[in-house]
């Protein structure tokens, strides 16, 4: 049986040593047709297999650049040999990884090679090769060249890759960041789906070779010109965008993704130097405060609260700009509007669906502003590093912080951009498990709620039972990540390489453009959806609505009320009010939204929950912020504030059907049960709606189990 080896390596890395080693005499020297670049070939007999062995030129890289480039690329692409060898300089393992990562994202199967190791071990330098092979995913071995060590295993593993079936090419995936991801994901699908250059090349690595300009590539596609056009296009907006945010070109981003994703395989423990061997540039300096073991966590926890803190306090203004706008827009439509059912479709449908929606964007904005300087800082692939083990543990990842510190990890947080930040996880099944987890936190629309029932059935200690709760919140996160990790979105979690990218400082104009197109992908798309959503759950609790003969009962009340005298206006008012409220309460009750809620009690029961608990918990698939003002409707106590109340509070309390063990049961359920209507559209977003649909049912199938187990073992203590 015939097959080609080919070795392939930096100038200088012992290829020709190697290759005198395994062909010996039997070797042949020639040229490239029409080239001056040197072709050497010779013959090595492996038991049955008679192998042609090719000596490719040395080449630091893969671009088009030099003739020994495109040489040894063609080779790999037209050729395709049966076994690709790389010789790589252990002793300078950085600068030779940077060629097995583009042939890895060509696709091409390869064997490292490792080779001077004598000079490595004589340096006191040791290299974890069983892990690196393990990151790298290719096998891995030691060899010195010049002295045959390492031949006998050389041939049993190129054997083996002869004989064995060829997997399926499957390339290489280095992430270059958000944008550049982006726009290699659009031309991945443009030349999948035109089928350009009929299929020959990997997809992405045409797309990468669009971005570096390749003139080998370019010259291809000329012979579709339509598609070429596009990619150019793409390449030039992009290329624009990446001058203007941060000042360079993708060219020289994808070599620094590169090498950062080389600094993170040898990070991981692969490569021990003795410690006076070390380098020492400014990222490495930085790096020496910044991971450190125990300043690193310190700090990375003080920029985390931090990041919080501002996020949510600087959030509170702008926020509370959006709100008095909507404030005043309905009180304006209300005012010239009459009165029915226009006004409150218009005024409780549309403007408050949208300005539901627009609240969040002060959020997500300054989180995002925070974000992007993380992110394009290098710090934020520090901060995975450090937490990576912690989270593990769960499967999920490093990154999966953030969503949860912003979800509500600390109360008072928001799921919608916390799944929004989950955008920093790359590998793909800890992403759905972070983002199908984070809504069980204690976000800023839950909290009154838990100090509405904490005033109510634990006076006086709100602060720690909110600490319970949140508590109670990560808990269950990380438990039901684990559960999700080991079911549904099982999937060992690969070995997963973290890049590592030098420190750099972002611009002004680069964080602001990041923040501005993720927020206006926000206000887009998820506000279409919720608008309406919004609607539907407007005519929910209002249609049917009360019979004509109720209404005009209520009427009546009225006009004998005013009609009876009373010692002040204020008295008449108050009893007015009392009127008002009665008649909201059986609005609700007699809506939808209230038919279903009744009809959940036989459901609901088990749990503790009556019939307006219900209807609470509906509107609060909405908005969380909903629950305590339908609950002050439903005990018709009018629009309850959910700053203020106390009469709710005292109302619960005194209540016959409300208990400790009632509380208590609601406290879980409104913690855990499906996530508010804007973070299902954001989670549709990011991870698809099937999974958004399975995070409703999953959460509130999660949430009913816990509320029965307390209040059934509560009633019976
Ligand atoms: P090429 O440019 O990749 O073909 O590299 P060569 O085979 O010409 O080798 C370059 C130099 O490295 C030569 O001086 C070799 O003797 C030396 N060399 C090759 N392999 C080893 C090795 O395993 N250990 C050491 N110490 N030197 C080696
Ligand atoms: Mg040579």
């Amino acid at each position: 049986m015939n097959a080609t080896l080919a070795l392939m390596g930096n100038p200088n890395s012992g290829k020709t040593t190697l290759f005198n080693n395994l062909t010996g005499a039997r070797q042949h020297v020639g040229n490239y047709p029409g080239i001056t670049v040197e072709k050497r070939e010779g013959r090595l007999k492996i038991e049955e297999l008679d192998i042609t062995v090719v000596d490719l030129p040395g080449t630091y890289s893969l671009t088009a650049y030099t003739q020994d480039e495109l040489v040894a690329r063609n080779f790999l692409i037209e050729n395709n040999p049966d076994a690709v060898v790389t010789v790589l300089d252990a002793t300078n393992l950085e600068r030779s990884l940077y060629l097995v990562l583009q042939i890895l994202e060509l696709g091409t199967p390869v064997i490292v090679v490792l080779n001077m190791m004598d000079e490595v071990r004589r340096k006191g330098v040791s290299i974890d090769t069983t892990r690196l092979s393990a990151l790298l995913g290719t096998p891995i071995l030691e060899m010195v060249a010049r002295t045959g060590e390492g031949r006998e295993a050389l041939l049993k593993e190129a054997r083996k890759a002869m004989l064995e079936q060829r997997p399926a090419r499957t390339e290489l995936r280095i992430s270059y960041g958000h944008d550049l991801d982006e726009t290699l994901d659009a031309m991945q699908e443009l030349i999948d789906s035109s089928n350009f250059l009929d299929g020959r090349y990997p997809s992405r690595w045409l797309g990468l070779k669009y971005l570096e300009n390749d003139a080998e590539v370019l010259a291809l596609g000329q012979s579709k010109p339509d598609v070429h056009a596009r990619l150019r296009e793409m390449t030039a907006t992009l290329a624009d965008h990446c001058r203007k945010t941060l000042n360079t070109e993708p060219e020289s981003l994808i070599a620094d993704y590169r090498y950062g994703f080389i600094s993170g395989l040898l990070k991981d423990g692969v490569v021990t130097r003795p410690t006076t061997q070390a380098r020492f540039d400014l990222t490495d300096k930085l790096d020496t405060v910044l991971t450190n073991r125990l300043a690193g966590p310190l700090l990375m926890f003080a920029i985390i609260y931090l990041m919080f803190e501002l996020t949510f306090t600087l959030g509170e203004v702008p926020m509370g700009w959006v709100e008095s706008f909507f404030g005043w827009l309905s009180e304006k439509a209300s005012a010239t509007l009459p009165e029915g059912l226009l006004s409150s479709l218009i005024v409780s449908g549309i403007i408050d669906g949208v300005g539901g929606v627009l609240g969040f964007t002060p959020l997500i904005l300054i989180m995002f502003f925070f974000l992007s300087f993380l992110e394009d800082s290098g710090y934020m692939a520090r901060m995975a590093y450090m937490l990576d083990r912690v989270f593990r543990i769960f499967g999920l990842h490093g990154c999966s912080v953030m969503p949860f510190i912003i979800s509500g990890g600390i109360p008072g947080g928001c799921a919608v951009p916390g799944v929004m930040a989950a955008r920093t996880l790359r590998s793909p099944k800890e992403k759905i498990a972070t983002v199908l987890t984070a809504p069980f936190l204690s976000c800023g629309a839950k909290v009154p709620v838990f100090l509405l029932l904490a005033a109510a059935f634990f006076p006086g200690s709100g602060a720690s039972a909110l600490f319970w709760i949140t508590l109670g919140g990560w808990v269950m996160a990380l438990l039901s990540a684990r559960i999700l990790r080991s079911t549904v979105i099982k999937g060992e979690a690969t070995p997963f390489v973290m890049e590592l990218p030098p420190y750099r400082m972002p611009t002004l104009k680069g964080m602001c453009l990041h923040t501005w197109e993720r927020v206006w992908q926000y206000i887009k798309k998820a506000g279409t959806v919720i608008l309406a959503i919004s609607i539907l759950l407007w005519a929910a609790m209002t249609f049917p609505g009360p019979s004509e003969e109720q209404t005009a009962r209520f009427e009546d009340q009225r006009a004998t009320t005013q009609a009876m005298a009373w010692d002040s206006d204020e008295a008449l008012e108050e009893a007015l009010t009392g009127i008002d409220n009665a008649e909201a309460q059986e609005a609700l009750r007699t809506s939808l939204a209230g038919m279903i809620g009744t009809a959940l009690e036989p459901v609901s029961k088990p749990a503790g929950f009556d019939w307006r608990t219900n209807i609470a918990l509906l509107g609060g698939f909405a908005a969380k912020e909903v629950i305590v003002s339908s609950l002050g409707t439903a005990y018709s106590l009018g629009e309850v504030d959910p700053e203020e109340s106390v009469g709710l509070s005292e109302k619960l309390r005194s209540d016959p059907a409300w208990n400790v063990w009632v509380a208590v049961s609601l406290i879980a359920f409104v913690l855990l049960y499906a996530p508010c209507f804007v973070t299902v559209a954001v989670i549709g977003r990011e991870i698809g709606w099937k999974w958004a649909a399975f995070s409703v049912g999953f959460n509130t199938v999660l949430a009913y189990g816990v509320s029965v187990t307390i209040y059934q073992v509560g009633m019976k203590l």
